[in-house]
């Protein structure tokens, strides 16, 4: 089968295209012939080295497809299902060997492509708006990068919610798209500082949650806009790595939460995974969480794929199909 394997970590270009045996099912592990397999920005951590995988490794971390073979112990799943699952390396290939209790069913009216483009960015912005913090009726959140992936998603759950959504993006296009998920207002942040403009749009230090996920450029100016007691809730880091930070920081700037996040945490038992995976599902079949798939690449295209992310040139969602 071909896959996108890193036998060295580094830019784009390290990710080759390579012939390997289909894995077999071993254990309590189903193997699943891959329809689509998601494109997220922990694909690019994981290649540049800044999280560890052992070398080499095949890239990927979600995708859907059908079950073509099952170990003697994977009690969950029959050949022939059609499973999706996130949290496991090796997406980006033709195959994937799974543990079957990580893979949960794909609802009939959920497509393949939908079932791919959903469980890591749909369930991340599940957890983020409805655990993280609980969003009510009435909240203020600023939702950086709302034109991404899963600020996208997280800008339509935050609106249906009823909660007030202020978005960060950097062209008129992705404001577009963030007004059409839900979002009230627009900042450019590359353009207008965002902390000035967040400040006139709110009348001050009155946001109850920040969802952070562009970390370096904007993480320090974001804690002088929550209220006290508000959260600040730091899941990525698409312009790099906050530096260290001294928690005497948050007593000053008002008894502030802050905590950063991975989605493996909010989906660590099977039933939580289950739970949470149907109710994104439940949402995007019940037409109101709208999934925009902006871009299919082939496998091999995997290098344009990261650079194109990388490069802020993508909205929404990005597939590899095989
Ligand atoms: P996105 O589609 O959101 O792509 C990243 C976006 O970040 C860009 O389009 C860009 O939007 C913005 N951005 C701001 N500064 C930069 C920069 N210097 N370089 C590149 N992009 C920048 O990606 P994903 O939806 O896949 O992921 C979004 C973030 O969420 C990532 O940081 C990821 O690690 C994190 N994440 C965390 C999870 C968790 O559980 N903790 C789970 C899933 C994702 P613009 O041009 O509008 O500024």
């Amino acid at each position: 089968m071909r896959a996108i394997q890193v036998k060295q970590v580094g830019g784009p270009e390290v990710m080759e295209t390579v012939e390997l045996p289909i894995p077999q099912a071993k254990g309590t592990e189903a193997v699943v012939k891959i329809a689509a397999s998601g494109v997220n920005f922990i694909d690019v951590y994981y290649r540049e080295g800044r999280y560890k995988a052992q070398l080499p490794f095949v890239v990927g971390q979600e995708g859907a497809g059908v079950v073509t073979a099952a170990g003697p112990e994977a009690k969950s799943v029959r050949v022939g299902d059609r499973v999706a699952w996130t949290g496991q390396l090796g997406s980006y290939a033709e195959y994937a060997a799974v543990p079957a209790d990580r893979l949960v069913p794909i609802p009939e009216s959920i497509t393949d492509e939908q079932a791919a483009a959903t469980m890591l960015q749909g369930m991340t912005a599940h957890y983020l708006a409805h655990d993280t913090f609980t969003l009510k009726r009435g909240d203020t959140a600023l939702i950086h990068a709302a034109a991404g992936g899963v600020g996208l998603l997280l800008v339509q759950m935050a609106h249906n919610i009823g909660a007030r959504v202020i978005g960060t993006v950097s062209t008129e296009e992705k404001a577009q798209l963030a007004r059409d998920a839900g979002a009230d207002e627009i900042i450019f942040y590359t353009k207008t500082d965002f902390e000035t403009e967040t400040k006139r749009l709110t009348g001050g230090k009155s946001l109850d949650v920040i969802y952070d996920s562009v970390g370096k450029t904007t993480f320090e100016k974001g804690l002088n806009l929550l209220r006290p007691r508000g959260m600040m809730v730091l899941f990525g880091g698409s312009s790099g790595a906050v530096p260290p930070f001294d928690p005497i920081t948050l007593t000053q700037k008002g008894s502030l939460f802050l905590t950063r996040p991975t989605l493996v945490n909010y989906i660590a038992t099977r039933e939580e995974l289950m739970a949470r995976s149907k109710a994104v599902f439940d949402m995007i079949a019940a037409g109101k969480l709208k999934l925009r798939i902006e871009h299919k690449y082939s496998l091999v295209e995997a290098q344009r794929a990261h650079r194109d992310l990388e490069g802020r040139r993508t909205t929404g969602k990005l597939l590899l199909i095989p």
